[in-house]
């Protein structure tokens, strides 16, 4: 674990293990997920609707490290014959 170091996020100073800063992404199950769409919040699993809303809400960041309705994205599909 590293140093805890205070930010600014999103207009609030935020507390952060500084080896963990910016990071979620790489952890958070929902960016390998069939089921994230965060641009679109109609389409978008439920769950990770609500982590957003509470991330919004209470200032924090909120990794997802389990769930039972991960569904695994399918391979990129790499188009052959063009550059
Ligand atoms: S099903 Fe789970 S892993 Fe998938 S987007 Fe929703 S919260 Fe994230």
């Amino acid at each position: 674990m590293g140093k805890i170091i205070r930010y600014k996020h999103h207009g609030r100073m935020v507390y952060v293990d500084e080896d963990l800063k910016g990071k979620h992404r790489e952890y958070c199950l929902c960016f390998r997920c069939a089921k994230f769409h965060p641009e679109d919040g109609v389409k978008n699993c439920s769950i990770a609707n609500l982590n957003y809303a509470m991330d919004v809400l209470l200032n924090v960041v909120t990794p997802v490290w389990e769930c039972p309705r991960f569904e695994e994205k399918p391979p990129l599909k790499v188009k052959r014959g063009h550059p």
